[in-house]
């Protein structure tokens, strides 16, 4: 029995996967030989039903004529089976692939809207390390085998068919199994069911399958035909027309992966060496694999479910690679070779980069610099608040090299030297030699500023193979920091002798010394003892050493942080390691993205603490620094000086913002806002209380006008490059730290209404928590810009008026300032005497004289 079925395709995503699946699950059920035709011409060959690749790849559009063709003892079932599908189920389908892309554009808006211009496609996930690069897509543990299993002959076909069948129909009821969980869960569940569904039917694909058997026929193992068969469906759907069709090849490349690491167990995250400038996409990296690549051409890193204060995402901050973690499907994100462009602030990778977006990224990168020469010398020496207290700020670092970077950011210090990556990735311990090179190396960059050397933390998600760690159940509670130091107590003692050889070179106490992971007074006092006898021990070998140095502990067990008055009298100073005290006293692994916002130093409950532990060490009159991540970022400055440490100490990149925000603070408000903060019930209120910004001083806010901050003769293409150039011009200047915020309200006002004022001249506002002082921007162009002006004019100059929301309820004195510039520029603009002078002012100078004296600006 022949049955034929016609019908027009209603799906305005045509048929892709999911509608596709739909109708292959349907047909399974059935003996008859199905086939579906896509009416166009030239006419492409029927495909199999059964096969959702085959389907896909016949790229059905919406409003396409398709003929289904069933020939089989049941055809007619068949047909009518597939009818009901196509006239009441491929709807639903189609539903849920457009709230998937309602999701995937609210995430896109993060994306600069010059960039969404140009109908980019945005890879989004959260931002961790700042920065922004361009590079070639290098996917690890992505769909490449490593060297020997790409090598590798195979010995017998049945032997290697039996392995891919097994490893096919273990995913796909894996697979199904999840898809029917999904599909019982709660809210977005029937979008996951979905796509798990489709992703099941895709690993038991006829197509994906005959591919393999193909490949083993010739000769190939399992793992590689898979990697074949992948390769080839792959380039297949990337050629199709839609674009939606070619976004399916990860789909594809996602299974061949789950089954390649079903056929070989940890093969996909095995690496590659770096061949040129490279961004780096991939599910997860160990701080281990990061430290492999090679860093000339590492220039970014796209990863899946990385934790925030894991290894690997410090490493990258304290190098300055720009990274983003929380990628779905990062190791598929891009297909590699693609140029891709990252911006590690904005959270979002993109590629292919087009030259127009490899250009807007070297315009970023050339801002960085502007802004950062002309920040520097708010760098240098140690900040003090407007109300007099005194906070240092230093740098992590784990090489000399990024010892030097941290001082020529104008650090005070090296807060935290992790030396435990000089002892990964090897088979034996660096002997003392070795070290005290890499630690005199470190004195010599320093050049005068304190150094902190930790002794190595080894343990936890740091392993070295020669230091012998029975398998933990949690590594992260087991035996790592000190408690490895006194299983292996010659190692620390080879380790403090270097440390004590590199000290001598510099005056006394600018090097000092402290453990990681103590937990009582007792590790305290062995280590201390430990340190004074290898004094002796480098003396007596007859090596110069001071008498003393300074020594300390890490403040990251809870139980040490209870008992500070107790270590007291066995340390020098004490450094708070917020990593991990904040995961262990909110029982929420650091490095587990699923707990990620639990593990959160923001958490009322562990600001107090904070504030218990710091109370403390400041009876005890011991020196007391924060080294942890939390104590790097500028968005926390003001609980960091409520908190009265004496350092703070985070990526080299901040030291310049941090600086700056210490210096227009205002301690005793920091202390208020820190005693709020610990009353609040979450983090969420927390953060509302920092962006009041009521920490910084009133007396700190400069004049609105800023000679950097007025520019002429501008090239920009459109309204969208003017308002974003405006903000940068802001941040250049370093009156906010958030130029994507700023931008953000910038554009909530001018969706609303035009700014385009007429006759050529715009006034772009805003108020906003992200705006440090009130600022009035210039900016002159060269050719005139379309702004959908009052009048239809075309703009040629435009005025940002950016206003902090900070410190002033509506209505007091800032408010009332923002109203009464915005409305007397607007008034000047009404005559054509003002209009004439500034449109014939071409020198910034004279423009900021000329405004200060028309608005009667001191
Ligand atoms: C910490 O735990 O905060 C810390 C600085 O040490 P690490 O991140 O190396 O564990
Ligand atoms: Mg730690």
């Amino acid at each position: 029995m022949r049955i034929e079925h016609d019908f027009v395709c209603t799906l305005a995503n045509g048929l892709h996967a999911r509608p596709a699946s739909l109708l292959a699950q349907c047909a399974e059920s059935f003996h008859a030989i199905i086939q579906i035709r896509r009416r166009v011409t030239p006419e492409p060959a029927p495909v199999d039903i059964r096969s959702v690749l085959s389907i896909i790849g016949l790229d059905v559009r919406e409003g396409d004529r398709c003929t289904i063709t069933a020939t089989g003892d049941d055809a007619d079932a068949a047909i009518a089976a597939l009818r009901e599908v196509i006239e009441l189920r491929l709807d639903a389908a189609e539903q849920a692939a457009d709230a998937e892309v309602k999701r995937v554009v609210s995430v896109a808006t993060r994306v600069p809207r010059v960039l969404r211009q140009l109908s980019v496609r945005a890879i989004a996930g959260e931002s961790v390390c700042h920065g922004a690069a361009i590079g070639e897509v290098v996917i690890l543990g992505g769909l490449s085998l490593p060297v020997d299993a790409a090598r590798a002959t195979a010995t017998s076909i049945p032997r290697e068919l039996a392995a891919a069948r097994a490893a096919i129909d273990a995913l796909h009821a894996h697979l199904a199994a999840r898809a029917n969980k999904a599909g019982t869960g709660m809210a977005g569940a029937s979008t996951e069911a979905a796509i798990l569904a489709a992703h099941a039917q895709i690993a038991s694909d006829p197509a994906l399958w005959d591919s393999i058997r193909h490949a083993i026929t010739a000769g190939a193992t399992a793992p590689q035909a898979v990697v074949a068969a992948a390769d080839s469906l792959v380039a297949r759907l990337r050629a199709a027309e839609s674009a939606y069709v070619r976004d399916r090849a990860i789909d594809v490349q996602d299974i061949a992966m789950q089954l390649v690491e079903r056929l070989l167990p940890g093969a996909t995250a095995d690496q590659q060496p770096l061949a040129r400038d490279s961004i780096v996409f991939a599910e997860a990296l160990t701080a281990n694999q990061l430290l492999r690549l090679d860093r000339a051409h590492l220039k970014g890193l796209v990863l899946g479910s990385v934790g925030k204060t894991s290894h690997t995402v410090i490493l990258a901050r304290g190098f300055g690679i720009p990274c983003v973690i929380n990628v779905a499907h990062a190791a598929v994100a891009a297909p590699p070779g693609d140029l891709a462009a990252i911006d590690g602030d904005g959270g979002y990778a993109v590629a292919p980069a087009t030259p127009d977006v490899v250009a807007y990224f070297a315009g970023r990168q050339a801002a960085a610099q502007r802004r950062a020469a002309r920040l520097r010398p708010l760098s240098q020496g140690v900040p003090i608040t407007r109300d007099g207290h005194r906070l240092e700020v230093g740098t992590n670092a784990s090489s000399a090299a990024e010892v030097a970077a941290g001082i020529a950011h104008g650090s005070d210090g090296i807060g935290l030297f992790r030396t435990e990556f000089m002892f990964l990735e090897r088979d034996l311990a660096p002997d003392e030699d070795e070290q005290l090179a890499a630690y005199a190396d470190a004195v010599r960059e320093a050049a005068g500023a304190p150094v902190i050397f930790r002794t190595f933390d080894i343990g936890g998600d740091k392993l070295a193979p020669y230091l012998h760690i029975d398998a933990e159940e949690n590594p992260f509670l087991g035996v790592r920091g000190i408690r490895l130091h006194q299983r292996y107590p010659a190692l620390l003692d080879i380790q403090l002798r270097a440390i004590i050889r590199a000290a001598a070179a510099a005056p006394v106490n600018t090097v000092r010394v402290m453990a990681p992971m103590v937990a009582t007074p007792a590790e305290a006092a062995w280590f201390r003892d430990r340190v004074l006898d290898a004094i002796t021990q480098v003396r007596a070998a007859g090596h110069a050493a001071h008498d003393t140095i300074p020594i300390g502990v890490m403040i990251e067990v809870p139980a040490a942080a209870m008992s500070i008055d107790l270590l007291a009298p066995h340390v020098d100073f004490f450094s708070i390691g917020t990593n991990d005290l904040c995961q262990y006293a909110l029982a929420a692994d650091r490095g587990n993205a699923g707990v990620a916002t639990l593990n959160d130093p923001l958490h009322p409950a562990f600001l107090r603490l904070l504030r218990l532990l710091v109370r403390d060490a400041n009876a005890a009159a011991k020196w007391i620094g924060v080294c942890g991540e939390m104590g790097g970022r500028v968005t926390n400055v003001a609980l960091l000086i409520g908190l009265g440490v004496n350092e703070i100490s985070g990526s080299s990149a901040n030291v310049l913002a941090l600086k700056q925000a210490i210096r227009a603070a205002d301690a005793s408000q920091c202390r208020a806002i820190l005693d709020a903060a610990c009353a609040c019930a979450d983090s969420t209120d927390v953060v509302k209380l920092l962006n009041t910004g009521s920490w910084r001083a009133q007396s700190a806010a400069p004049s609105i006008l800023d000679l950097g901050c007025i520019e002429v003769d501008v090239d920009l293409p459109s309204k969208a490059h003017a308002i974003e150039h405006a903000v940068e011009l802001l941040w250049i200047a370093g009156r906010t730290n958030r130029p994507r915020d700023v931008d953000a309200a910038a554009w909530a006002r001018e969706e609303t209404y035009s700014t385009g004022l007429g006759h050529g001249f715009a006034i772009p506002h805003c108020k906003s928590d992200a705006v440090q002082a009130a600022t009035l921007v210039v900016v002159k162009l060269r050719a005139p810009i379309e702004w959908g002006s009052m009048d239809n004019q075309p703009v040629h100059t435009v005025m940002l008026l950016a206003v902090p929301t900070s410190g002033e309820g509506e209505g007091n004195d800032a408010a009332k300032q923002h109203m009464k510039i915005f409305a007397s520029l607007a008034r000047k603009l009404m005559h054509e005497e003002f209009r004439d002078a500034l449109v014939a002012l071409h020198d910034p100078a004279a423009i900021e004289a000329f405004m200060k004296r028309e608005l009667g600006l001191a």
